[in-house]
């Protein structure tokens, strides 16, 4: 039994503490708060721990539990809200009210819930780790499978179908050594390491979110990476409640990281709100919550999102797509620097540790498309969108630039468009996709041949529009050569016919990738239009009189089993409108 030398803050120094491996869990003190041990030198153990330590004493007691920090994986994570270290948020309300008691523990999963196994390997098979042996329905819309335990392998001796408890043994495997494993429908994992998979594949395929801007310009691929900056009222959450709601993802993993404690409330209050669109059913029921206030402990923060793509992790291991959304990395951050400071290291870029970077990647890393076991082919993904707070919206600071050199996408959310009420807020000249190049193959198979010349062209447009912007506040509008007012108009197409797109209307809330390739390509049909009516000597003040503006302007009204007969009318008022103009 170990012994508190000092206390300062969340950090604990314990000396005697017998056999203290790094990262151990310890109990600290009487209450028995949970911590873990971050380093170890000349025989005393200091050790971060997840729980308020006002009123721990030196003298009091450290007990080691030997065992790393990890997190219960099984059915009844799904609808589950935990705190960092996976405590269950409601569970604990119940029990303690608002305030969570101190040293308080309930278990992660439901043990008295029973769940229905049905089992879909038998007796005498021969298994490996990962391998499904059967499943469990978690949810109306989510099946449960049921994996062989990381490290075993060998023959099953007896496996059971019916209602069990989380710790039930459902099924025996005796290994080559004939050693007997019990399995259970839970298992248990170190959050800091991440789980194994058999290989590793490159990003092919989107995710699709619904969203125009994202899907069109800033794509990001199933399994990558995303950055997100956030400044106050900038639509962060109702961009962040579409790709819940909208992505094709099966999972959501929503890591609330340190908020101030009102937001934290309100999403926590919004999510299980939620209907999941494709099923009608609750969104809670794809989804697990992990949240942390700004008055919760900072450890538990820096634990969190360790938590939450572990979990991420094992379901992407079931073959399911996950989407998960970590916000804000930089109260992330801020926790890591905080520890860093108590624990007197050499502080780096503004008082962050120096190994900050490397502690993003590791994390950015987790992400990625896998197939999961070398004797099926199942694959499982996750997506990361990792929302920074930088203070005072400057991108340069260490938590900023240290994400933008691991993700490969980047939403650049502008306060003074969602101040012009321009939503999504994505600023079109600041973002980027790395992943366009990767994806065009899939989007020219699978939506349209031209779809990279599209949304280049569109893009081109868009710059240029900011380019002559400048040279209107210098000159005038009225100045400018046709030409140019024609580029103006387009640009102006492009951003409020296409790219705004409201959250809240019932038809546009979605859009499909036809429908935004079909939209957008009626912008563009509109352009080289417009631009040989004016070669022609037509100019733009005649162009403006077209009906067939109105027509484009309502295309996002328009429901998509009805969009096919429309779009083709576009085309047409296009075509015969600019000749007619022609001919008068
Ligand atoms: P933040 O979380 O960044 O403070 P919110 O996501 O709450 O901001 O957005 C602020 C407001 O902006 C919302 O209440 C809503 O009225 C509007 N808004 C944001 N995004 C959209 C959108 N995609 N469509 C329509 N309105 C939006």
């Amino acid at each position: 039994m170990g012994k508190i030398q000092r206390v300062s803050g969340p950090v604990v120094i314990a000396e005697d503490l017998e056999d203290a491996r790094m990262y151990d869990v310890v109990r600290v003190g009487e209450l028995g708060l949970v911590g873990e041990v971050i380093r170890l030198s000349g025989g005393l153990a200091t050790i971060q721990v997840y729980e308020d330590t006002s009123g721990i004493r030196p003298g009091e007691k450290v007990e080691n539990t030997h065992r790393p920090l990890s997190v219960d994986l099984g059915p009844g994570l799904l609808q589950s809200i935990y705190d960092g270290i996976q405590r269950p948020l409601d569970v604990i309300k119940e029990l303690t009210g608002d305030f969570i008691r101190r040293g308080f523990s309930a278990t992660p999963l439901d043990e008295k819930k029973k769940w229905e196994f049905l089992p879909t390997a038998k007796a005498g098979d021969s298994v490996t780790e990962g391998q499904f042996i059967g499943q469990v329905q978690e949810t109306s819309i989510i099946t449960h499978r049921i994996m062989v335990p990381y490290g075993v392998s060998g023959k099953i001796t007896d496996i059971r179908k019916g209602e069990f408890t989380v710790s039930e043994v459902i099924a025996t495997i005796r290994d080559e050594s004939g050693k007997e494993h019990e399995v259970r429908l839970k298992q248990e994992w170190p959050v800091r390491v991440a789980r194994r998979v058999m290989r590793k594949l490159p990003p092919s395929v989107p995710l699709v979110t619904g969203q125009r801007v994202i899907d069109t310009f800033f794509p990001v691929a199933k399994g990558g990476t995303v950055a997100v900056p956030g400044p106050f009222g900038s639509g962060k959450t109702v961009v962040q409640h579409q790709l819940s709601k909208w992505a094709d993802s099966d999972i959501v993993v929503y890591v609330g990281c340190g908020e101030r404690g009102n937001e934290m409330t309100e999403i926590l209050t919004t999510f299980p709100e939620l209907q999941d669109p494709k099923s009608g059913k609750p969104l809670m029921e794809r989804t697990v919550l992990i949240a942390n206030t700004s008055n919760m402990p900072v450890a538990a923060r820096e634990a969190s999102i360790y938590t939450g793509i572990t979990i991420a992790e094992y379901y992407r291991d079931m073959g399911y797509g996950v989407a998960l959304m970590a916000d804000s990395t930089s109260r992330w951050a801020e926790a890591l620097r905080e520890i860093s400071g108590r624990l007197e290291e050499m502080p780096g870029e503004e008082g962050y540790p120096a190994y900050l970077g490397r502690r993003l990647s590791e994390f950015y890393e987790r992400s990625g498309n896998a197939q999961v076991v070398s004797n099926d082919e199942r694959f499982g993904s996750i997506s990361i969108v990792g929302a920074v707070s930088p203070p005072g919206g400057d991108i340069s600071e260490p938590v900023s630039q240290n994400t933008l050199r691991v993700t490969r996408v980047f939403w650049a959310l502008d306060a003074s468009l969602a101040s012009r009420r321009h939503f999504p807020s994505i600023n079109w000249l600041n973002s980027y996709s790395l992943y366009q190049n990767e994806l065009s193959k899939w989007y020219r198979e699978n939506i349209a041949e031209n779809w990279t010349e599209l949304y280049s062209g569109a893009m081109g447009i868009l710059q240029q529009e900011s380019e002559l912007q400048e040279v209107v506040q210098l000159v005038g509008y009225d100045a400018l050569p046709e030409k140019e007012k024609a580029v103006l108009d387009i640009a102006r197409m492009i951003r409020e016919d296409f790219l705004q797109q409201s959250a809240f209307d019932e038809v546009d809330t979605y859009c499909s990738l036809k429908k935004q390739y079909r939209m957008l390509n009626a912008i563009i049909e509109m352009n080289s239009h417009q631009n040989m009516a004016i070669e022609k000597g037509l100019t733009m003040g005649q162009l403006q009189s077209l009906p067939v503006r109105e027509k484009i302007s309502r295309m996002k009204e328009i429901k998509e089993e009805d969009f096919d007969q429309y779009y083709e009318g576009v085309l047409k008022d296009i075509k015969d409108q600019i000749q007619n103009l022609m001919e008068e």
